[in-house]
């Protein structure tokens, strides 16, 4: 068998053991943060099949899976999530990109002696809420990493897209109560709230195309006989890339202190929930990973998605080194995200030849940099240098 033959084959042979592992996650859903069970399943997986594994590694559901030639080359990471939604299970299919992951982490440790280097299954965990990758880049989990990869599941094929970057920022207005028929005596955390909300409206218009800013008032006062002396806030700055969406923070919060300095109100700001940054494209392992698809034969394979939707802590991923995510056809364009339909496609016959694809598209493309060590120093002069111009 060629080495090409033994990775396609690695996944095709074994497809009833990773969709055993698809299924137990989906009748056993654990939300971001609580999946101690699905760490276990998976980590029980890698062990028996000869990886070194480390539970609750960086967070407490966050697993690592290694294996190392110990002869040089480089380090390649295939990212595995694997929470659950509330209400919906498995709605945004992350048993399937568990699945996924570990198919081609199996696939390329059965081939990687032969190059060198060093092979890592990540778990990273709490992709909806907490934002696993995110605590693991700050860590350092991805500093030293040559490549990571991962496919998602949805309704289309695709070799990724670019994701937001998001900001969340949280406003506290600080007044004086007073008897509301003694305004002369308070000062309103509240006015300062208002006010702040609308100019951060009027903020929108000069912003550039692709960017959000929403938010909510979170404190407002007890009772209309009081002056309030405390308000809140809270905003979600999105922007096309990190640096751009602190820009706009930082408007918003000249804006703040402008209208608490009209009020006689004072104001301080925090993160209130973990930053994500956008998604960097590397358009040389998207060409990959699209011409890997083609020899497949997955159709209909969409290009780089060049307009952010959502946020996802894949971005924090890519800020740290070459990263690609790509997507998975396992339903059609009736099937929204986040429902019980996609979670029900992850085990359909779709689904299979789903896990199988994409484990099979992701092990070729890792394929062709332990092969082709010049195509892996393009992709990661690409990286370096779009690094350099986000400055
Ligand atoms: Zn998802």
């Amino acid at each position: 068998m060629t080495i090409k033959e033994t990775l396609l084959a690695s996944i095709e042979n074994k497809i009833d053991a990773y969709m055993e592992l698809v299924k137990i996650m989906y009748d056993n859903p654990e939300i971001g943060n609580e999946e101690f069970e699905t760490m276990k399943l998976l980590v029980n997986y890698l062990d028996s099949v000869g990886f070194k594994t480390t539970s609750g590694y960086i967070v407490p559901t966050g697993f690592l899976g290694e294996y190392d030639t110990g002869k040089p080359g480089p380090t390649i990471a295939v990212m595995c999530e694997y929470d659950a939604l509330p209400e919906v299970g498995h709605g945004c299919g992350h048993n399937l990109i568990a699945g996924i992951g570990v198919a081609t982490g199996e696939a390329v440790k059965a081939i990687i002696d032969q190059f060198g280097g060093k092979l890592l299954v990540v778990g990273t965990p709490a992709e909806e809420n907490f934002g696993g990758k995110v605590s693991m880049s700050e860590a350092g989990v991805f500093d030293d990493v040559d490549v990571a990869l991962m496919v998602h599941p949805g309704s289309q094929n695709g070799v990724g897209g670019r994701s937001n970057a998001l900001n969340p920022i949280k406003f506290e207005f600080f007044g004086k109560n007073a008897h509301a028929c003694d305004p002369a005596s308070g000062a309103s955390a509240l006015d300062a709230a208002v006010m702040s909300y609308l100019q951060i409206n009027l903020l929108r218009q000069f912003a550039a195309p692709h960017t959000y800013i929403h938010g909510v008032i979170k404190d407002g006062g007890e009772a209309a006989n009081v002056i309030p002396g405390y308000a809140s806030m809270e905003y979600y700055f999105r922007a096309p890339t990190i640096g751009y969406a602190k820009e706009l923070t930082e408007k918003a919060v000249q804006a703040v202190a402008g209208i608490c300095q009209a009020n006689g109100v004072t104001f301080k700001t925090s993160t209130y929930e973990c930053p994500y940054e956008d998604t960097v494209i590397n358009y040389k392992l998207a060409d990959i990973l699209a011409e890997k698809y083609a020899e497949l034969g997955v159709e209909d394979v969409q290009p780089v998605d060049e307009v952010a939707s959502g946020s996802t802590d894949v971005g924090a991923v890519s800020y740290r080194c070459p990263t690609i995510q790509g997507n998975i056809k396992i339903c059609g364009p009736e099937v929204g995200g986040h429902t019980k339909e996609m979670a029900a496609a992850t085990l359909s016959p779709e689904g299979q030849s789903g896990l199988i694809k994409a484990a099979q598209g992701l092990s070729l493309t890792i394929l062709e940099l332990l092969e082709h060590p010049e195509v892996l120093a393009e992709v990661k002069a690409e990286f370096d240098e779009t690094m350099a111009k986000l400055g």
